[in-house]
């Protein structure tokens, strides 16, 4: 076999694990949007068996010798050339998932799926102790994938490096502390400020539900996303997941008297639909088709839902059309009213209807309690009272009960620990990218104020989008900005937008 060949032939067998990635998708979509709470131990084991033929599929010892057959040769001759992409990111790959054995991958996809179920009753009930026992398995197994994966440092690196290569937790603290030795003065001098929004415009006025969702398929279709690609459904917790080319799947929820919880939050999941949409189709299932990170994915759907969506610009296109959808709500509201209402920053207990200044707060909360279950060992039945101490201290409002706190994210009963810092990272990295962006087109927020959203998703996929994972995330955001991840660009862009909205000195 010639290196050619071995090389068409691992496009090949990508083909077929890309296959059952997307019966897995579609699987887990189904389970979200659709299916009755009875079908959850059947769908468990599916999913389980599912995983367990792919995980057989990408630890194939035939792989790794593919692989090497070129490696030797002068196909990867060219570190960036597509070919060299790929096999750099396979081996990547083929390493970690040949560290986990097949058996524990079932175990794991098991106690994940089931224990998603029993989150969901318990965060349904209030009641933290009927999540407890399914939290310390899957903590358990978590431990026990950091061993099997390997790391130089501390455990939490092995889980971090899942979701966002070549990270590392000491990195992370630097960035995160320096972060919030900016952040929680400049949130002070917000709540301490004379001048406040009324939120309750935009968060406890009628918004018809059916208009609502007419209006988020407007916004999705007007920052770019292809109406015949995509399909907008309701679950209890937004996301999106991508089933292939040319179908990528977005869901929000929606609430009669709410505006903000469903409209920025498929904002924000337009965001990965748009990165998933526009990353080279014709590699799809390769890594050079593929998104770099976590945190990057959620670099684009924060720039959208924020940068874009939450700018003056953005509002002075669409704020008559929303006035024409709700034309009795919002009559006596003018632009900049709404303006500031939708840029309210006000203290909450729920991560996902955070404003953009306490947001990171949230996650430096559970990245440090992940370390501690990871690192130290903190007992299940001791992280509740972690999780309301450390939310005081950072966010200083008492947690009134588990729903509210500890109960409230779907990440550690699907098994995703080292996965919340990647939302924190979305934020610095978008703010970094959109930063270069502005000063390469001057006229971008002339343009948002038109209607045109398109020179930024241009921009977004030649900078970004259209290198797959030719480069790592702190490589890219060199190659993009010439500069590494810093937090001062997010800090700056808060300071200008929030600086004049709350007239602070
Ligand atoms: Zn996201």
């Amino acid at each position: 076999m010639t290196p050619q060949q071995a090389y068409e032939a691992l496009l090949q067998r990508a083909k077929e694990i890309a296959y059952l990635n997307s019966v897995q998708a579609i699987l887990g979509w189904d389970q979200e949007v659709n299916m009755p709470a009875k079908g959850a131990a059947w769908r468990a084991e599916m999913q389980a068996y599912l995983a367990g033929q792919v995980h057989r599929k990408i630890t194939d010892p035939a792989l790794g010798d593919l692989l090497a057959q070129v490696e030797a040769s002068d196909l990867v001759a060219d570190p960036l050339s597509d070919v060299a992409v790929n096999v750099r990111e396979w081996r990547r790959d083929y390493e970690m998932a040949t560290r986990l054995p097949t058996e524990f991958v079932e175990r794991f996809a098991q106690a994940t799926s089931l224990g998603q179920q029993v989150w969901g009753e318990a965060r349904a009930k209030g009641d933290f102790s009927l999540f407890a026992p399914h939290l310390a398995q899957i903590t358990q197994l978590a431990r026990q994938k950091a061993e099997y994966l390997g790391y130089e440092d501390q455990p939490y690196d092995a889980l971090l490096d899942q979701f966002e290569p070549g990270e590392t937790t000491e990195n992370v603290q630097r960035l995160f502390s320096e972060l919030r030795q900016a952040l929680i003065p400049f949130l002070h001098a917000i709540l301490d400020s004379p001048v406040q929004p009324d939120p309750t415009i935009v968060e406890d006025r009628d918004y018809p539900i059916e208009r609502q969702r007419i209006l988020a398929e407007l916004a999705a279709a007007a920052l770019g996303l292809d109406p015949k690609a995509s399909r907008l459904d309701v679950s209890t917790h937004p996301f999106s997941t991508n089933f292939g080319p040319g179908d990528q799947r977005i869901t929000t929820r929606y609430h009669s008297r709410n505006f903000n919880d469903a409209f920025f939050s498929v904002l924000h999941e337009t965001g990965h639909a748009l990165y998933d949409q526009n990353l080279p189709q014709e590699h799809y299932g390769t890594p050079r088709g593929e998104a770099v990170s976590l945190g990057i994915h959620e670099s684009q759907s924060r720039t959208w839902e924020n940068l874009v969506g939450r700018s003056r610009a953005f509002w002075q296109y669409f704020f008559p059309l929303v006035r024409q959808f709700f034309p009795t709500t919002l009559a006596d509201v003018d632009l900049d009213t709404f303006y500031f209402a939708v840029n309210a920053v006000k203290p909450g207990f729920i991560r996902v209807d955070a404003d953009e200044v306490t947001y990171n707060l949230h996650i430096m909360l559970r990245f440090d309690i992940e370390r501690a279950i990871i690192n130290e060992g903190l007992p299940v039945e001791d992280i509740p009272a972690t999780w309301n101490a450390l939310f005081k201290e950072y966010v200083g409002l008492d947690v009134p009960d588990d729903r509210q706190g500890v109960l409230q994210d779907i990440h550690w009963s699907s098994g995703a620990i080292g996965y919340f810092p990647t939302y924190a990272l979305g934020n610095l990295y978008g703010a970094q990218f959109f930063a270069q962006a502005q000063s390469d087109l001057p006229g971008l927020q002339d343009a948002f104020a038109r209607g045109e959203f398109a020179p930024l998703l241009d921009w977004l996929r030649t900078h970004i989008h259209q290198h797959g994972r030719r480069y790592r995330a702190h490589e890219l955001v060199e190659v993009v900005t010439g500069k590494p991840l810093s937090h001062e660009p997010f800090m700056a862009y808060l300071r200008a937008k929030y600086g004049p909205l709350y007239q602070l000195p």
